[in-house]
């Protein structure tokens, strides 16, 4: 069977290496871009024996691009079996990136700190981003530089519509079968993740919300703040897993000996998350990646109940 790629000229002789080189760099590119779409439509091409079986879905498209980079976590790492304790990050992990639900956070964020600094949006932008990107949290620099007293802060910007939030009875489901106890890890507040867990339909899984403030407002990537959890709710690091969309805030659970997976979102802000385009291989602090929650989770539970079996 001749193999090729059609052109306007006709049927050209397809140079795999080359055709595979293009797509790797076009691909990056696209990942870089946070452009989910533009990563799928070159999936095909890395792989063109086993193109996406969506025929676009995103998330699926996204995961075979993942085993295409082969970024994929190591199978000597997949002790799920030993997981007693399920942690989840709120924003852009629990819920899907696509509800942009962050963006009103993000949004309204910029229009407190204009108020509340009395500059411009653009100014207040420079300085949203700048306090995330060096404390952690927007909020933790506010504390740091301006004495801001918190609790406005939280009430305004999470004082958001909740209507693009999907019900994820299946996403329920899996994580009410995941064996020993499910918490919310959150830098933000306890209020903004009950009302979106209860949208989702999944709140009444979770054993508790440790929140911004029950960390005393120390903010994930802090390795205090992870401290600060495991001895509120007496949770062996080694038992737990962590999930979550920013790779930085995987570091700390790393080095504390639990498992990581992030859960890659098409919304792509934080420095760490833009330098996923560049990563040949998962970084040590990043043990799994998935563009799929869902599908992640029913995989491991599958993987967790067939080891029970052996
Ligand atoms: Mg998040």
């Amino acid at each position: 069977m001749v193999v090729g790629r059609v052109t306007g000229r006709g049927l050209k002789p397809l140079n795999r290496r080359a055709e595979a080189r293009r797509a790797h760099f076009t691909a990056r590119r696209a990942l870089r871009l946070c452009t989910v779409k533009s990563a799928l439509q070159v999936t095909s091409r890395i792989q063109p024996e086993t193109p996406p079986q969506t025929g676009g879905d995103d998330k699926a498209g996204l995961g075979a691009y993942f085993q295409a980079m082969q970024l994929v976590g190591s199978a000597d790492l997949k002790n799920f079996d030993r997981v007693n304790t399920w942690i989840f990050d709120l924003d852009n992990t629990l819920y899907p990136a696509e509800c942009n639900l962050f963006a009103q956070v993000d949004q309204r964020m910029g229009s407190f700190i204009a108020e509340y600094l009395g500059v411009s949006l653009e100014e207040a932008r420079r300085v949203q981003k700048d306090y995330y990107y060096r404390y952690g949290t927007t909020l933790a620099g506010l504390m740091a530089e301006h004495k801001l007293p918190p609790e406005r802060f939280l009430d305004y910007v999470h004082d958001i519509d909740l209507a693009a939030v999907p019900a994820l009875p299946e996403l329920g489901a899996v994580i009410e079968s995941l064996p020993g106890h499910k918490y919310i890890f959150t830098n933000g507040s306890r209020r903004h993740a009950e009302r979106v867990a209860e949208k989702l339909g999944v709140l009444h899984h979770f054993r508790d919300i440790f929140d911004i403030v029950s960390g005393d407002y120390i903010p994930k990537p802090s390795a205090e703040a992870y401290d600060r959890f495991l001895k509120a709710h007496g949770v062996n690091a080694p038992s737990s897993a962590m999930f979550e969309d920013i790779p930085h805030n995987l570091e700390a659970p790393h080095a504390l000996g639990m498992s990581t997976v992030l859960v890659h979102s098409t919304y792509c802000d934080h420095p760490s998350q833009k330098q996923i385009a560049e990563w040949h291989v998962l970084p040590p602090h990043v043990h799994h990646i998935t563009a799929d929650l869902l599908a992640f989770l029913q995989d491991t539970l599958k993987e967790i109940s067939a080891k029970a079996d052996d």
